[in-house]
């Protein structure tokens, strides 16, 4: 049986006991407001960030306020949440004017699709030509 020292069990604990959050993760903590962010939009659900370290000269990160370790890991239960931050993303489209321009959304899943943050997130980049598919 794993110690109270595992990571594992201890994150497990802290997800139990603090609405969803996880106490190293870096998502959680700028949800929480523990870590400074440049917040673009928050409501009950959603939060959305600007990137630290943009890759376009628009790049701003949607995640779930409710702790989702990455799509890998999604449950029936989340799907509100993720069609909630598609429709942030929609709104940031709209309010950068982007909305007819267009902008991408993407997510890295796991170690071969580029996550590094284990909090999902949709990266919403605009204002640049990107070739299909990059
Ligand atoms: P990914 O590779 O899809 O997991 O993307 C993680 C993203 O989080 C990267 O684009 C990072 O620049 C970004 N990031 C990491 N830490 C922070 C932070 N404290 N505030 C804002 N963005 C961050
Ligand atoms: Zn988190």
């Amino acid at each position: 049986m794993r110690g109270i020292s595992s990571g594992v069990y201890y994150r497990r604990i802290i997800a139990a006991g603090s609405g969803g959050s996880v106490i190293d993760c870096v998502f959680c903590r700028i949800i929480a407001r523990q870590t400074a962010a440049d917040i673009e939009y928050e409501d009950a659900h959603v939060m959305a960030f600007k990137d630290i370290y943009p890759k376009a000269p628009v790049h701003v990160l949607i995640v779930p306020k409710r702790h989702i370790a990455s799509i890998a890991e999604l449950s029936d239960d989340d799907a509100e949440v993720i069609g909630r931050c598609f429709l942030v993303a929609r709104r940031l489209g709209e309010t950068k004017g982007f909305a007819d321009k267009g902008y991408r959304v993407s997510v890295n899943t796991g170690p071969e699709g580029g996550q590094v943050v284990y909090h999902v997130h949709f990266h919403f980049t605009a204002g640049r030509q990107r070739g299909h598919g990059a």
